[in-house]
């Protein structure tokens, strides 16, 4: 499969990032799981190896790399710590790529800078508490009031808010009493009016930052409002689908941080007087996790492929989502069941893959969200059947 998709330059990052997820970031995983904090060391070291803005133009601090070299960092952290793979994705796909593609000029020279080096960390808040599928329902305003917005509001369950400084929002454009529709807005997360919550306590991720954000009364100016305003609802379609393509490659990591950990112990453990993997029963548990695990790596690969090429990927985008986050926990379900009793065990490690399998199901448009759109893309195009 490396040889239909890698470049040498994508060999060479994934040995790369192997190595450092390996030695660096994989013995620190069960702590931070643990102690829910996050993970300032390897966000460090990501930035001084460029994984903080891997593709994003190299005159703006990025790697200069695309989106398939994207996808290969974030499965090799998500095989060792899906936490720290969500740190990075999130701040990449949601909190850096909205300015990247759509920013002005002025906007990608404020920004960007710190974001793709990794030295500012960038949040992005879309769901609301009555606004997360439903997107359009968006309830937070910024008023036109002379050459500032007013912006009040509340957004839910935003990855790395309590540790960004930058946060890309989304509100109703209001004017002169008028709604004007839904942009995304750019602006310090020191600006005054922003506050956020103590982070939420999860199932999973638990050493990724999530948290409330709340506005109160807070002025931006309308340079805030990224890129062309009249495209707001579209940039952030845009933004979703290629986030879709990396929580598909984060799904793909996490399916075989279970996996590769229940085969290792299935070789190992004896029952019966035999290992267990000389049991049909196990055997045939490995076998359909590698089908599934190779079978999303198929459709996570190919959608950055077609994204690097410029073509549509919306289809293309939701199936990879679909499918690696379904094969995510579906694998690390049975990969518990491969170790028995040590599965339901922390130290085992498999149960936390688990726990942060079940997100994958949700962020970033639900399963049910994705089936919507697939299905919405086969009856456009049903003529070409
Ligand atoms: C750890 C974590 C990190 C997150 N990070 C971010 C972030 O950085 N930025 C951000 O903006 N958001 C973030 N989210 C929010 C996430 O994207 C939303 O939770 C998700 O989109 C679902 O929205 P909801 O929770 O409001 O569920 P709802 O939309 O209320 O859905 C509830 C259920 O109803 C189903 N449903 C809804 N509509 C339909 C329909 N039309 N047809 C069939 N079923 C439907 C859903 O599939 C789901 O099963 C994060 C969430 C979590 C838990």
């Amino acid at each position: 499969m490396e040889n239909l998709y890698f470049t040498e330059e994508h060999k060479m990052l994934r040995d790369m990032v192997r190595d450092f997820a390996r030695n660096e970031v994989k013995p620190l995983a069960q702590e931070l799981d643990e102690s829910g904090g996050f993970p300032h060391e390897s966000v460090e070291k990501m930035a001084e190896l460029g994984l903080m803005g891997i593709p994003w133009e190299e005159k703006y601090g990025g790697t200069g790399m695309d989106t398939l070299a994207l996808v290969i960092a974030i499965e090799e952290l998500g095989k060792v710590c899906p936490s720290t793979g969500a740190t990075m994705m999130a701040h990449t796909s949601l909190g850096t790529a909205p300015i990247a593609l759509f920013g002005t000029d002025e906007q990608k020279e404020k920004y960007l800078p710190g974001l793709a080096s990794g030295k500012k960390i960038g949040a992005f808040g879309l769901t609301e508490p009555n606004a997360g599928s439903d997107a359009g329902n968006t309830q937070t305003r910024a008023v036109l009031e002379g050459d500032e917005y007013i912006v009040n509001g509340e957004k839910a369950f935003c990855t790395n808010a309590g540790v960004a400084s930058v946060m890309i929002f989304t509100a109703v454009m209001v004017e002169e009493g008028e709604e004007k529709g839904i942009s995304a807005f750019v602006i310090d997360a020191d600006t005054e009016g922003m506050s956020v919550n103590p982070p939420e306590k999860k199932m999973g991720w638990c050493g990724s930052d999530t948290r409330s954000v709340f506005f109160k009364d807070m002025r931006v100016p309308i340079s805030a409002v990224l890129g062309n305003p009249s495209k707001g609802f579209t940039q952030f379609l845009k933004t979703l689908t290629g986030g879709r393509i990396t929580i598909g490659a984060l799904g793909l990591g996490t399916a075989q941080g279970g996996y590769l950990k229940a085969l290792e112990y299935s070789q190992e453990r004896e029952a019966f007087g035999k290992p267990i993997n000389a049991f049909q029963g196990i055997s045939f548990k490995l076998s359909d996790m590698a089908t599934q695990i190779e079978a999303a790596r198929h459709l996570v690969y190919y959608a950055a492929w077609k994204k690097d090429q410029g073509l549509p990927v919306i289809r293309e985008a939701a199936m990879a989502k679909l499918f690696s986050s379904e094969t995510a926990m579906k694998v690390t379900t049975e990969a518990i069941q491969v170790l028995g009793g040590f599965g339901y065990i922390k130290e085992y490690d498999v149960e936390r893959f688990f726990r942060d399998a079940k997100i994958l199901e949700i962020g970033e448009g639900t399963s049910e969200v994705q089936r919507i759109i697939i299905a919405r893309e086969i009856f456009k195009n049903i003529q070409n059947i």
